[in-house]
């Protein structure tokens, strides 16, 4: 075994990677990456099928993206947004303001999906402190069930996943939930109908309930990511707008995974046309060359921290590398590229070559449900159509699958039993082919074609 090899098994702790199987996968090293693909140590080569863990946009080594950092390298790689400012965060700042929806006019940087969520709930909170008429004792946030909204204890406490954070629970800030706007399995006693109503009524009733001690109303817009992508039945988002409109609750729309182009618009909340009270963005920001993110406010929020510096209004937050001079370049240009290349009309095209793809698997006995908003993907495996009964852990079905299509040169990564497809914004149909072929065989050998598979235990 190399050293690499021998390293990476034993002093690299990989993030949400089972140590203890990780040393018999041999997971690909990835050395270098062209385009859509990734080469790894050994000189194979395979199709970027999850944009690098839902970041990539334009592909690896594009020569415009390298040139905006070489050319940054050449001018300073960092100085700080603390008592001083750079020209790539300045105009970066001006270019997110043009681009979000109306009305978002102030960026705050971080670098991170968790620190853009963090940043947005303490934003939040404070702000009740500070706006003409203070509510401090509004403290709680209303969140959606089975969201995700990164890995830091804030974070977690408004978007925990049962299965990961188990151990923190006690240590977690008080939260309302209400019932995730979607479909596939409802709870006895409803049918799809009367489920999503009672999701839709939820949201009026819990605010209106607890309305005094609420901050804000914080949810992935339009598709839960991490829950396996989900999406929400149409004009939930609309109607959360309109709810925390009315009652004066902020709302926070957490585009981390959804924003940039991968609904088919450049931030989801446009499909409804709704402006939130903050915006997180992050993954493709950069398109996925160098950790950075943004939390966008309204003028109404930001005005509350305006002051005398001793009248103590500021937002005492940041973090060391936020609005990195790097970062911030590559980004201009990534934005840049997105007009340039009419990456929105590529989105239009490969989800429709996805969709009509993918139909393949309608009527596979172990598909129970093939879930996509523009090229956000997910393919919930199932050991019973009918039933829906799902796949138990110990089986590692996504991850089988992910396998077998590795074999094929092509990365996918599941969510539990769900396989993710998520290929870059910009990538081009004949790549988007392969990565349906790979993922379509796969299934296929792993799941087998019948519903008496040796896999159906
Ligand atoms: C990935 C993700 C995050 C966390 O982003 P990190 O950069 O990993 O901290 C937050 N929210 C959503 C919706 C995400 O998909």
């Amino acid at each position: 075994m190399s050293d690499l090899r021998a390293w990476d098994n034993t002093e690299l702790w990989h993030p949400f990677t089972p140590m203890t199987a990780w040393g018999e996968e041999q997971a690909p090293i990835i050395k270098s990456g062209e385009g859509f693909y990734l080469t790894d140590v050994d000189g194979r080569r395979y199709l970027d099928g999850i944009s690098s863990l839902w970041c990539n946009v334009h592909g690896h080594r594009v020569p415009e993206l390298d040139a905006a950092i070489r050319d940054q390298l050449d001018k300073v790689a960092h100085s700080t947004l603390l008592g001083l400012s750079s020209p790539p965060a300045i105009e970066l700042a001006h270019e997110l303001v043009q681009r979000t929806p109306n009305g978002l006019n102030h960026a705050f940087f971080s670098d991170a999906g968790a620190t853009s969520v963090e940043a947005a709930l303490k934003m939040v909170v404070q702000f009740h402190h500070q706006k003409a008429q203070p509510e401090p004792e509004r403290r709680i946030f209303v969140r959606v069930a089975e969201s995700y909204h990164g890995d830091t204890f804030g974070s977690v406490a408004v978007g925990r996943v049962e299965a990961f954070h188990r151990p923190f629970s006690g240590m977690l800030f008080e939260t309302l939930t209400v019932p995730s706007p979607v479909a596939y399995r409802v709870p006895p006693g409803y049918d799809a109908a009367s489920w999503l109503k009672h999701c839709f009524d939820q949201v009026e009733s819990t605010i209106a309930e607890h309305r005094d001690r609420i901050a804000g109303f914080i949810m992935e817009p339009i598709v839960q990511g991490a829950a396996g992508i989900q999406v929400h039945t149409p004009g939930y988002l609309k109607h959360v707008r309109e709810v925390t409109a009315r009652h004066g609750v902020p709302l926070i729309t957490d585009e981390v995974a959804v924003g940039f182009g991968k609904t088919g618009t450049m931030f989801a909340c446009e499909q409804e046309q709704v402006v939130p009270d903050v915006l997180c963005l992050a993954k493709g920001i950069t398109a996925g060359y160098l950790p950075l993110a943004a939390t966008m406010v309204t003028s109404e929020i930001y005005d509350a921290f305006l002051g005398q510096p001793h009248e103590g209004r500021t937002f005492y937050h940041g973090h060391t590398y936020t609005g990195n001079p790097l970062a911030a370049a590559v980004s201009l240009v990534n934005l840049r590229l997105f007009d340039e290349r009419n990456v929105l009309g590529n989105v239009a095209e490969i989800t429709e070559q996805m969709k009509s793809r993918l139909s393949e698997l309608n009527d596979h006995p172990h598909v129970g449900e093939v879930r996509q908003k523009g090229v956000m993907v997910g393919i919930e495996l199932v050991i019973n159509r009918d039933t829906k009964q799902p796949y138990g852990p110990e089986v590692r079905i996504g991850h089988e699958v992910t396998l077998a299509a590795r074999r094929r040169g092509v990365i996918i990564r599941p969510l539990g039993n769900v396989i993710i497809l998520m290929p870059a914004v910009a990538m081009p149909a004949a790549e988007i082919d392969e990565l349906c072929d790979a993922t379509i065989a796969s299934i296929r050998e792993v799941c087998g074609e019948t519903a008496l598979s040796a896999k159906n235990r």
